[in-house]
Order: structure tokens, then sequence, then C-alpha cells
């Protein structure tokens, strides 16, 4: 017997009747059961037609018997993210209102009144596959993955309003949806028509006040997702000189200097990443702690920075570059850019100095990152303590190996 295919709302079926239906190879069966997200285009076996992005693609089994249903994209090569899998059921407004109401009383007990700013949707991993949307205190930024969601940005922001109450929701996409976007008049750092467009948001992390560039900024205007990190390095900074490499907006620094450190120096290439650290700092000086410490900006390619100045020495350096692999060919020039890194980075610690080593290469494994750093300081033969590793925050989750890129190391040197 058929199942009764999930029901679809209008636009799903891009007003065509019959219902997009695939058969995928047994493989991707086996994966899409075991909750894996993703369908790749050469798993599909079979279709019965065509389908436009965003429509729901209703995958079925070897069996006959309904399997899965997701969103479809027909020019990405991950062509369908799975939304749903098990017993059919509908896919409509009510089904992401239900969506969104459990990724948000998932934060509810992780933030207070202090933290503002924080991922409310973690796509993939909060069952909004190819889809993020972070809070920026009273600004929602909705990032995009894929362009399924583009003709689904109306009913979203409307889901999105309704549960959440906004002043300001801005779109963000991904580079490779930008023709999609256009053809669809959307465009990135477009805020909802009768919106203030303000290019920038101050919310609270932990306390500390800092600003998003939500319309034009990196990830979403700031890279909420070393929090963690952040907090962890404010319990380590007291009375310790610190270097904080790769500084963006300063986030790592004004931790650092309201744990008490006596200095710290952000080092980045941007001219426009330090303005904004030294904005950041300057939306704290009511906290004597950041008053009193002292803020150096340094402009300059990281890797030959640390790789010269051998006179400048830390008690603590955070190393945190951008993603140094985006493809699976790329890793091993990544790992030895890390070893390269921790290698000329230690050279900077002083006597009794920590190493705060970051890597947000999706292409790394973390046990590879942390096994390459472990691996240049013992070849250093200085006496070392690892302190800890980290993961994901939890408002950032990863269910399946591909969302996993986070990952952070501690090291205290004698
Ligand atoms: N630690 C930051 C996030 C870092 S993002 C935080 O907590 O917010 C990576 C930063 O590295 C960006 O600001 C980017 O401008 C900078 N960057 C990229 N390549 C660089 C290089 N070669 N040298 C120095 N900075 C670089």
């Amino acid at each position: 017997m058929q199942p009764t295919p999930p029901t679809n709302s209008r636009s799903d079926t891009g007003g065509k009747s019959a219902a997009l239906r695939l058969r995928l190879t047994a493989t991707a069966e086996h994966h899409i059961r075991a909750g894996h997200p993703w369908v790749f285009a050469d798993s599909v076996r079979e279709q019965n037609r065509e389908g436009v992005a965003g429509e729901l693609a209703v995958i079925y089994d070897r069996k006959d018997q309904f399997l899965a249903v997701g969103l479809y994209d027909p020019r990405s090569p991950i062509r369908v993210r799975v939304v749903h899998v098990g017993k059919p059921r509908p896919v409509d407004q009510a089904f992401w209102r239900e969506r969104l109401e459990a990724a948000v009383r998932r934060r509810e007990v992780l933030f207070d009144g202090l933290t503002t700013g924080y991922r409310l949707i973690n796509g993939e991993s909060d069952g909004w596959p190819g889809l993020v949307l972070d809070r920026y205190d009273t600004t929602l930024v909705v990032k995009v993955y894929t362009a399924a969601w583009l003709a689904r940005w109306e009913a979203t922001c409307e889901l999105i309003r309704a549960c959440l109450n906004p002043e300001r929701i801005v779109l963000r996409l991904s580079r490779n949806i930008g023709p999609a976007a256009a053809r669809a008049k959307l465009a990135d750092g477009m805020a909802l028509p009768g919106n203030k467009p303000e290019a920038s948001q101050v919310f609270l992390e932990s306390g500390l006040r800092f600003e998003a560039e939500v319309r034009r900024g990196q990830k979403t205007g700031f890279f909420l997702d070393q929090r963690e990190n952040r907090r962890m390095v404010e319990t380590l900074a007291h009375g310790r000189t610190v270097l904080n490499a790769f500084s963006f907006s300063g986030g790592f620094s004004l931790y650092a200097a309201r744990g008490g450190a006596l200095s710290v120096t952000d080092l980045d290439i941007s001219a426009h990443a330090l303005a904004a650290a030294r904005r950041n700092f300057g939306l704290n000086h009511n906290l004597p702690a950041v008053a009193n410490c002292r803020h150096e900006l340094v402009q300059a390619d990281a890797f030959d920075w640390l790789a010269g100045n051998a006179g400048r020495k830390f008690d603590l350096l955070v190393l945190d570059p951008p993603s140094l692999a985006k493809r699976a060919t790329e890793q091993a020039g990544a790992i030895r850019a890390y070893a390269r890194l921790a290698e000329s980075g230690m050279a900077h610690l002083a006597a009794g100095g920590i190493l705060v080593a970051c890597s947000c290469s999706a292409q790394v494994p973390a046990d590879e990152f942390f096994r390459v750093v472990r691996q240049v300081v013992r070849k250093s033969g200085r006496q070392f303590q690892e302190l800890r590793t980290t993961h994901h925050a939890p408002d950032h989750p990863a269910t399946f190996k591909e969302a996993e890129y986070l990952k952070a190391i501690y090291l205290r040197f004698d």
C-alpha cells in the first residue's frame, strides 16, 4: 500500500500538482535512516520529475514505504536536506512552528539576561537544514545556506515574527546562493520592509557589550560560537599579558580584560575588524578592569607577525584563525598551517604561559587537530600540561559529522 505523502503547503509544489518523489541508492537510504540529513545528487536513483528549489521532496525506500521528506534544491550537490524521517506527517507552517519553539526552548535554560546574543537555530542540528537564526538583542538574523529557503523566506519571517516578535529581521545569504536570491529579489543584508536598516546592533554577552555588524559582518555579524572559550579565557587572564591573534572584533580580549589582564594585544589582518575591537572596548569602559587594561591594536598577517617579533612574549595567547580548509583537498595544507601556528605561537609564550589554540575547519577533525598541536609542543622539548580540550557550545549543537567544526585545546607551559 502506498503511504499518504506529507501534505504540501501551497509553495511546496511550486504550482505543480504531483508531489516530487525520489528513490535513493541503498547506501544513501541507510544513511538517511540512521539520521544523516543530506542526500547528495549522485545518491538519487530515481525521481518522477525535476523539482524547484524549496519544494518538498518525498523519499521512498526500496519497499516503496515513506522514508523521509526534505527540502529540494536542483542546483546544489546536496540535492535534498532532510527535515523529517519516520512516519509520514505534514510539513506545514504548524510543523515549522513546532520546530522553532523546540529550538527556542532548548536555549531557554542556557542564557540569562546578561547574554542577549546567541544562536537560536543551528541548521540541520536543530531540524532546520541550511538555515541559521541568531539573536542579537532585539534584532534577529537569518542566514540561509541553500536556495531552498528563498522561496520560503516570507513564510519563515511570518513565523519568526509571530513566535519571537523581534524589532528587526535581517537576511544573510551564503555566497553560493547570491544569483538565485537576486532572481527572487532578495539581497544579502536586507531587512524586512518597515524595519530600520541599522548596520549594527549592540547586545550583551556574559554582561559585556558588543556590537554585531548584522548586515555586512562575517557569519551573522559576530562569532557567537566562541562564547564558551571566551568565558574560559576570562578565568585564565588575571595578571597576564595577552595576545589575541586573529582577534576579529576583540571578543576574547574583552573577556581577558574583564578577567584582570594587564594588557591585551589584538592582532588581525583587517583594519575593519580592529576598528570594531576598539569600539567594543569603548562600549565597556565603564568596567574598571577594562578601563585599566592596556589595549594594543596590531594590523598584520598573523602568520608573518608570529614568525617574527621574537622579542615579544605574552602570558596568554589565543590563536583563532579563520577556517584553513574549505574543502577536503585542503586538509593536509591546513594541518601543516596549524602546526606552524602552534610552533610560532609557542615561541611568544613566557614561562608559565598558556596557549589556547582553536580550529574552525570542518575538514580537520578534532582528534587530528589536537594530535598535531600536541605533537608540535612535544617536539619543542618544553614542559607543558594540557589543561583541557573543548568542542561545540550548547547553542551550536552538531548532530552529524559534517556539522562539527569548532574545537580548542588549552596548554600551560612551565
Ligand atoms: N576570535 C574571533 C574570531 C576570529 S575570525 C572572535 O572570537 O570573535 C578570524 C579573523 O582572522 C578575522 O577577523 C580575519 O580578519 C582574521 N584573519 C584572516 N586571515 C588573517 C591573517 N592571515 N592574519 C591575521 N588575521 C587574519
